[in-house]
């Protein structure tokens, strides 16, 4: 995979971070996407740059479609091409249904599914033109089995895994493939909020019994980015630990 050019979204922590590493060390040129965290952003180049790979730091609000379209643009202008997007940039702002205001509906939709739609919109601009392209989204099993205080999160990964299939049936015959990832729980940012008693809870509906690290949901990404995974369209690849099946 040498030569190539991946952006990976919200690359500044987390499972991002994790998936720039992996793909770094495939030999591929690293875009790593950040909103807020630029030192962060920086950590994560400089330990790509030490152990040999190349990596680059762009920040882009993903929820934001002129960000979304000056940081395509800027890629291209710098690298000339996008073989890869991961699109994994995602937030949650949890509550119950009754009491969720509209506001953390919108911001929720905003970043996690519409972020997804601006990004795959201009990079396969590029990707049609190259007759090649890669295209993971971040889900999770919550899209696919729902979640009681997620209702707004749940709605937007459903969403994301509707939008891959329905990319991934407009740009096959391009050489484009459009896959997702669904991640149980990680151990992240995102999850090191949950209580010990919620994370007890958690872990009892994993048969594995234990949350997932980043590192083994860059592993499924790198696949599905792979020549490996070249008929490999329109799936969702769950890394949970057998906890939805
Ligand atoms: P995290 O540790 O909270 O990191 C989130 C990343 O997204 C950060 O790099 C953040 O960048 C970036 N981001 C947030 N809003 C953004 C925006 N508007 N524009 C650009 N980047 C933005 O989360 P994580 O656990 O690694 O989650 C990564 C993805 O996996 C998300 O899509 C999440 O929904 C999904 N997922 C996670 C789990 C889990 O258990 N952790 C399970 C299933 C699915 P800055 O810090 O620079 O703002």
């Amino acid at each position: 995979m040498s030569e190539k050019i991946a952006v990976v979204t919200g690359a500044s922590r987390g499972i991002g971070r994790a998936i720039a590493c992996r793909l770094a060390r495939e030999g591929i040129r690293v875009i790593i996407n950040y909103h807020g965290s630029k030192e962060q952003a920086e950590q994560v180049q400089s330990q790509i740059r030490e152990a040999g790979g190349q990596a680059e730091i762009y920040q882009c609000n993903v929820a934001d479609v002129a960000s979304c379209e000056a940081f395509v643009s800027d890629v291209l202008k710098n690298w000339g091409r996008i073989d890869i997007l991961v699109n994994n940039a995602g937030i949650t702002r949890d509550g119950l249904l009754m009491r969720m205001c509209e506001e953390a509906f919108d911001q929720v939709l905003d970043t996690n599914l519409k972020g997804t739609f601006h990004m795959i919109r201009f990079a396969s601009r590029q990707m049609l033109k190259q007759r090649y392209g890669r295209i993971v989204n971040m889900a999770s099993v919550v899209g696919i089995a729902g979640n009681a205080g997620q209702a707004n999160y749940a709605a937007s990964k459903a969403g994301v895994i509707g939008l891959t299939k329905a990319a991934a049936k407009e740009l096959a015959s391009r050489n484009i493939t459009v896959n997702a990832v669904a991640p149980g729980f990680i151990e992240t940012d995102m999850t090191a909020v949950l209580s010990e008693k919620a994370r007890d809870v958690a872990a009892a509906q994993i048969p594995m019994g234990h949350f997932g690290t980043a590192d083994q949901v860059a592993e499924a990404v790198a696949f599905l980015a792979s020549d490996a995974a070249s008929y490999i369209t329109g799936q969702v690849l769950q890394v949970d630990g057998g906890m939805v099946m």
